[in-house]
């Protein structure tokens, strides 16, 4: 008898990356009043990505800190800067591990 056939790769991804950004959001949600579960969903959200070999969408990046996995609220547990040198870019700086980190951004050419 033949087993059942596997779902494919591309769908179970589709759900790691479902289930991230879920997990993302309740942390956010929880992070007022319980700042270690938000931090577990984030652990949590990285594990499936890594298991998954699936990316945090871009826009959710930016809100976990690279060096410490933590949440990263602007102006709770970080503070995020504008600068314009060499290219203009964000800089995100983590109140907890004191590390920050750069994110460009392209500036959209007005006619
Ligand atoms: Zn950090």
């Amino acid at each position: 008898m033949k087993r059942r056939r596997r779902i494919n790769t591309r769908s179970i991804k589709k759900i790691a990356r479902e289930r991230i950004e879920h997990l993302l959001e309740l942390a956010k949600a929880v992070f007022s009043t319980d700042s270690n579960l938000a931090q577990r969903y984030v652990q949590l959200a990285l594990r499936i990505g890594m298991r998954h070999k699936v990316r945090i969408p871009r826009s959710q990046r930016w809100q976990i800190c690279k060096h410490c996995h933590s949440l990263l609220i602007p102006g709770v547990t970080c503070h995020s800067r504008l600068r314009n040198k060499r290219e203009p870019h964000i800089v995100i700086t983590c109140y907890k591990c004191k590390n920050y980190s750069r994110y460009p951004y392209k500036v959209k050419k007005q006619r």
